[in-house]
């Protein structure tokens, strides 16, 4: 398949491995920022292929592991009321609230409708002029212009009976704060390339420079992430600490012009809570004032939810990179993709449901490669993980 084979070209990788290994002297520590990158790591046993010294920690990038519990909450209490009608992505019907999914309210007769875009939930609402209809608008950047656009539409063709629960987060604060954090020990990131689609690439060169890191944008095959790697390296060895990007075939510096001004009419920029991390300043957006009659908070008075997450779940220390899944004494026993106690298990993009999906039982686990040979993930932790999600 164009613009899939060509980058899983083994020739390739292993001259941009050859590359990597002469480039490293001394140890790194590089963040990729997307789930979907955690996941081709994980799976193509990327991270085991570079040197030694050289850790990829994994970041804070599946939207559905960072929504906040209480968001969850919401969405189940709006979910199980009478006349509502509640659409939203595959993947998040199995993320644990507190006390059950979103498929056990379907199950107990929520009408809960998994969608492939919002506007396939607007069509429902066009549909059920008698019925309320909720979209579970989260993700990050890339998710947020197909919402704007919903909401956008739902205001142009009148359909009052829909309504936005919004969870939009953006990467560049949460950026911040992982580097803020008294225990970082991130020197170099691997930018999300299809957040920077969207967004382009002007709002990192601003903490590349205040925090002296290598920021490279790129893809999410292994090719990709392989020269991700090798430039964010040389630049580490060369003492620099630039934005740069190497996914030129998706991503230009001024990002979607048509999908910005989407985003700057329908949302505004607020405080977001990102699940296991706690409060990041400006790190989301919610509806404007212009819009706030879609906002499904607001409209089933559900703004006041509050909850704690489970004891024995480690995400939030898994998704700011100070522990690796396995690290977690619930992983793989307590805490299965059948059984998840945390999102990160749940999702197709999250870090523990990629260590469980490709073996990575206990530090130093085989290579991916070679264990896919002798030790398969179990067909229904595969089926559970794989569920189709647009989100990104
Ligand atoms: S393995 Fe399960 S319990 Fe442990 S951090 Fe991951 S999601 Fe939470």
């Amino acid at each position: 398949m164009k613009y899939i084979d060509e980058f899983h070209d083994p020739a390739l990788a292993r001259r941009l491995l050859d590359d990597i290994h002469a480039t490293v002297t001394r140890p790194w520590a590089l963040m990729e920022v997307c789930g979907g990158q955690t996941h081709s790591i994980i799976r193509h046993g990327i991270d085991q292929l570079l040197p030694d010294s050289l850790e990829l920690i994994h970041g804070p990038g599946c939207p559905v592991c960072v929504t906040p519990l209480e968001m969850i909450d919401k969405a189940l209490e709006i979910a199980a009321r009478p006349g509502v009608v509640f659409c939203s992505f595959g993947d998040m019907l199995r993320v644990p609230g507190t006390g059950r999914d979103l498929f056990q309210v379907k199950s107990a007769g929520g009408d809960v409708r998994v969608v492939y875009s919002p506007l396939d939930a607007l069509d429902v609402a066009r549909r059920n002029p008698d019925r309320q209809v909720v979209f579970f608008g989260i993700g990050f950047e890339t998710t947020a212009p197909a919402n704007a656009m919903t909401v956008h539409e739902a205001r142009r063709l009148g359909i009052a009976n829909f309504s936005l629960l919004v969870s939009h987060v953006r990467v560049p604060p949460a950026v911040e704060a992982i580097m803020r954090a008294p225990q970082c020990r991130v020197q170099g990131f691997l930018a999300a390339g299809h957040v920077c689609s969207v967004m382009g690439t002007e709002e990192y060169p601003a903490l590349a420079e205040r925090y002296r890191v290598p920021i490279v944008v790129t893809g999410f095959e292994p090719l990709d992430i392989l020269e991700g790697v090798r430039r964010a390296v040389r630049q580490l060895e060369g003492g620099e600490h630039r934005v740069e990007n190497a996914y030129p075939r998706a991503v230009r510096e001024a990002g979607n012009a048509p999908a910005l001004a989407r985003i700057e009419e329908v949302f505004e920029v607020t405080d977001r809570s990102w699940r296991g991390i706690g409060t990041i300043p400006e790190s989301g957006w919610r509806l404007s004032d212009a819009f706030r009659a879609y906002d499904a908070e607001h409209r089933f008075e559900v703004e006041d939810v509050r909850t704690a997450e489970p004891a024995a779940c480690r995400s939030g220390e898994v998704l700011q990179g100070l522990i690796k899944p396995h690290a977690c004494e619930a992983f793989g026993t307590l805490c299965t993709p059948r059984t998840p106690l945390g999102a990160t298990m749940v999702s197709s993009e999250g870090a523990c449901a990629a260590y469980y999906l490709y073996r990575r039982l206990t530090p130093g686990a085989p290579a991916a490669r070679e264990a896919a040979g002798r030790a398969p993930a179990p067909a229904a932790a595969t089926d559970a993980v794989k569920e189709a999600s647009p989100l990104g």
